[in-house]
């Protein structure tokens, strides 16, 4: 029997632009990529150049830590650019696709021949294909340490928030390999494995699951994180870990097993203010934002984020859609100045503080733009902060930590249990990156081991 987790501190984020619950077939993408920033803490060594053909599963980076953690080539192709930033750091590998797809094989292997692997040939065959950059851990939210075992898996089987692709729908039909995957799953620790739904799932690949223990989660943003499901339902002891997968990657997890192909496929959900067009969308990984946004989206300047509103990265029109994300949101670059600002009502203004007008009328939705509607000041202590943090986090004494370099009182304050999930950036009054500066304390302690 499913329990029931409530999670009550959160944000509902009234923000427009919520995607028809409906999945259609995206064109396909004249180009996808590989953004080594999406792994954190991976450190790339380069295995292709460009012009080199490459296959579907073709090793494109290993790890320089260990090498059997590779990254491998989401399509068939031709490696067109590999984009470098500032310090030559590795940004993109654009692979432009190239006719039907062609894979690297390795190894089909039938539903009952995929149970019976041990978790050692499971392991070796997902290192070897590159699947095994599917599985992160927690603390640190990096790539899965293959030495280790995991305290406990977690499969986060809910949306980010409104604006991402729900995988109760995105499962529908899909039982099977889902539940393989979540098999497999089970060999990876000597734990339970857990599986977060949301609290109103009705698709039989989650009400149906066997092998788990299945948690309905209710709540406002961030209750779909698994950062958050993690932490209330399976905290990671001293120097233990909890491994996770969102169920499109455990999807793809089992796909990969049972086919000894790479499975590209990815529901990916187009919303935002700025998007005309919002439903989810049947692309592939790594795919080309201008494949879902052409035509969809509203003309003029706009900002695009690959994955949550909240949290995720800002990409140009020409980018791609982050490695593990199922979202991609659109809102209106706000570049003017309004006059006179500060002696207005703000009556259409999202007000988390109360400090517009707006807060005393109840709209249900606002259609947001990038501008921050106040600029930077000096910090106030006022508890906004405390009053939205999932995690129970103080996130004013932990920044003051971060700022101190004071490793100690930033473990004592629970730092590793941020979700990283921005709200605390998103109330604050002061418009102070607090969010950004805990981020900085966790890269610390994870340097310094
Ligand atoms: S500290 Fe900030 S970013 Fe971290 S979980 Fe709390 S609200 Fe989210």
């Amino acid at each position: 029997m499913a329990s029931t987790i409530s999670i009550r501190r959160g944000l509902d984020l009234k923000i427009a632009g919520r995607p028809a619950y409906k999945i259609v077939d995206a064109p396909r993408p004249a180009r996808t990529a590989l953004q080594p920033g999406d792994f954190r803490y991976f450190r790339p060594r380069l295995l292709v150049r460009e012009g080199d053909a490459v296959k579907a599963g073709t090793p494109l980076l290993e790890s320089k830590d260990d090498a059997r953690v590779v990254l491998v080539s989401p399509a068939s192709g031709t490696i067109e650019q590999i984009h470098r930033g500032e310090r030559r750091k590795l940004l993109e590998i654009v692979v432009a696709l190239a006719g039907e797809d062609a894979f690297e094989e390795f190894g089909a292997l039938d539903d009952s021949d995929a149970r019976a692997l041990t978790r050692e040939a499971l392991v070796e065959k997902l290192l070897k294909g590159g699947a095994w950059s599917l599985i992160r851990r927690r603390p640190f939210a990096c790539i899965a340490n293959p030495d280790e075992r995991p305290q406990s898996v977690l499969i986060c089987a809910t949306p980010q928030d409104a604006f991402d692709a729900d995988p109760d729908l995105v499962l529908r039909g899909e039982e099977k390999d889902f539940q393989l995957g979540l098999d497999l799953a089970a060999k990876l620790t000597d734990g339970p494995v857990f599986l977060a739904v949301p609290a109103n799932a009705v698709s039989p690949a989650l009400t149906a699951a066997t092998g788990v223990r299945t948690l309905r989660f209710s709540g406002p943003y961030p209750a779909g994180d698994p950062a958050v499901q993690i932490y209330h339902a399976c905290p990671p002891k001293a120097k233990e870990s909890v491994w996770y997968l969102r169920a499109q990657d455990l999807l793809a997890l089992a796909r990969f097993v049972r086919t000894g192909r790479v499975s590209p496929e990815r529901v990916v959900a187009l919303g935002g203010p700025a998007a005309t067009e919002r439903q989810l969308f049947r692309t592939r990984l790594g795919a080309s934002a201008q494949s879902l946004t052409e035509g969809r989206c509203e003309p003029g300047e706009l900002r695009l984020v690959s994955g949550s509103v909240m949290n995720g990265r800002k990409i140009p029109r020409t980018g791609f859609i982050g490695f593990y994300d199922t979202a991609l949101f659109a809102l209106k670059e706000g570049r003017e100045r309004e006059f006179l600002s500060f002696f207005r009502p703000g009556l259409d203004k999202y007000t988390v503080s109360s400090t517009c007008l707006s807060s005393f009328l109840g709209k249900a939705e606002y259609a947001l733009d990038t501008n921050l509607q106040g600029s930077l000041r000096n910090f106030v202590q006022s508890g906004i902060y405390e009053d939205v943090c999932p995690v129970g986090i103080w996130p004013d004494q932990t920044a003051k930590a971060v700022m101190a370099g004071d490793i100690e009182e930033m473990e004592k304050h629970g730092i590793l249990d941020c979700a990283d999930c921005g709200l605390c950036t998103f109330v604050c009054p002061s418009k102070i990156e607090v969010g950004a500066i805990l981020r900085r304390g966790i890269d610390l302690i994870r340097k310094e081991g």
